[in-house]
């Protein structure tokens, strides 16, 4: 299903009429910023499925889902961790910032350039930087928190007490 690169851009209109879903994948060397705030080696994919829509309320809609992991420095103990970047989004296609104007409250908008065209890298690269956590922490086994069991604070060792007390008398 995600064997193939994933074509860059679309003609928003046509493929709008075409309605297909197409399928493909992105690589990390494709998405620069997003290469940037992750530890994935360039050639690392992500599966990205695209729709194009004429929705009820007349929106021309772009529906992107992906399938793939992000890795990220859990913050706590540096370690690589994965972050899952599955899910799926929606965006409002517009030519002209007065458009944005128009459409109904809730969407999110991706400015078609003047062709007419999408650039899906830029887009989906934009959605997959959102859902790269700010302060990424491994939920569970983090390094540090395993580490924690002991006590980071030092405590004064009891027998040291005692032999100090023993000695005052
Ligand atoms: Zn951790």
């Amino acid at each position: 299903m995600f064997d193939r690169p994933l074509n860059r851009r679309f003609d928003a209109r046509k493929a709008e009429r075409h309605g297909e879903t197409v399928s493909g994948f992105l690589s990390w060397q494709d998405m620069p910023e997003l290469a940037q705030v992750t530890e994935n080696p360039a050639t690392d994919r992500i599966g990205v499925s695209v729709r194009f829509e004429r929705t009820d309320d007349r929106v021309h809609a772009m529906h992107l889902a992906f399938d793939g992991t992000a890795k990220v420095l859990c913050q706590r103990c540096l370690e690589v961790m994965e972050v899952d970047m599955s899910g799926a989004c929606s965006l409002a296609l517009v030519m002209t910032e007065a458009a944005i104007e128009r459409l109904p409250d809730g969407w999110e908008v991706n400015l078609l350039d003047e062709d007419g065209s999408v650039d899906v890298y830029r887009a989906a690269q934009e959605e997959l930087l959102l859902r790269v956590p700010m302060v990424p922490k491994h939920t569970e086994n983090c390094g540090l928190i395993v580490n924690q069991d002991d006590d980071p604070v030092e405590k004064p060792n009891p027998f040291a007490v005692l032999a100090q007390l023993k000695g005052s008398k």
